[in-house]
């Protein structure tokens, strides 16, 4: 495994590689690799010649009061892990070096970001689109991973792929959990303890409301208020939002109908989780 810390280089690498017609899966990720990632990386090594991860957190994505200098960050562990994962290349750039002047040109996202954490995180969503977008250039992916824990993410990279016409196949990988079925997060270790026995709580609520909508629940109104009082009652978390819209056109719903998603976001002391569902409804 090679760590590559410039753009340069990186993209002089790709493209000898793919001058001889090597497949490339890529991972983006901010580090602090677990399951979920490995996972993904995984997935890039069946299905592609050539894995590139990249590690970096990325600060147009995040807000002025948001946790960006209490991410977790290792780069030896991941480094480690990536290896093992058998990764051949492992991008770790800067923040200088992909950003080394003022954008003079920002990706702005018009589609899907009006809910959900786009609402309570706004500008959020233009960060990554125009982290993705760079990276889409920089290692020109045949195919780049995402996760569904990441919905939001994962519907609106879907919008950029396609409106600009990026030459790559998006896959998106099933969540992975923690056996009490907390959904596997690098922000998990900023939980307190007392939080981190409350957490699974998140997924609990949404189990329950998965098996309402089996028994017939079509109200998302009814589910949203069942979700709620099931966080309420075991949790000291603060709902930031629980929704419920068409996936992946994110849109309103007055009865549950085609593909559908129950997305929700919980404050903790110090780490605001996600986690969310997707059915499609008969
Ligand atoms: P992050 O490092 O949090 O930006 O995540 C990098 C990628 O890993 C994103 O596409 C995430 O959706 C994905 N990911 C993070 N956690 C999980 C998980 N528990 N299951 C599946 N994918 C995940």
């Amino acid at each position: 495994m090679r760590v590559i810390t410039t753009i340069k280089e990186m993209q002089e690498l790709i493209l000898q590689q793919k001058s001889q017609g090597k497949t490339v899966g890529f991972v983006p990720t901010m580090g602090f690799l677990h399951e979920g990632h490995l996972t993904l990386l995984n997935r890039a090594r069946q299905e592609n010649d050539i894995v590139v991860l990249s590690i970096f957190v990325n600060p147009l994505q995040f807000g002025p009061k948001e946790d960006y200098a209490e991410y977790p960050r290792d780069f030896e562990r991941d480094r480690a892990l990536a290896e093992s994962e058998m990764v051949d290349f492992l991008f770790y750039p800067s923040v200088e070096e992909m950003y080394p002047t003022d954008l003079s040109v920002r990706v702005t996202v018009q589609e899907r970001t009006d809910v959900l954490c786009g609402s309570s995180r706004p500008g959020h969503f233009d960060g990554v689109a125009t982290v993705i977008t760079k990276f889409f250039n920089i290692i020109m992916p045949t195919r780049a991973y995402f996760g569904k824990k990441d919905a939001q993410q994962v519907a609106v990279i879907e919008g950029l792929i396609s409106d600009f016409n990026i030459p790559v196949n998006l896959v998106a990988v099933d969540i992975v959990r923690e056996n009490d079925g907390l959904a596997k997060s690098s922000r998990n270790v900023n939980l307190l303890p007392n939080e981190r026995k409350e957490a699974p709580v998140l997924y609990q609520s949404l189990q329950v409301a998965a098996g309402a909508i089996d028994e017939g629940e079509r109200d998302p109104n009814k589910l949203i208020h069942l979700i709620r009082e099931e966080i309420g009652k075991e949790s000291s978390g603060v709902i930031d939002y629980v929704q419920i819209y068409s996936y992946p056109q994110l849109k309103p719903l007055e009865k549950l109908e085609g593909t559908i998603i129950i997305a929700l976001a919980v404050k903790f002391t110090k780490v605001r989780l996600i986690d969310n569902f997707i059915t499609k409804i008969d």
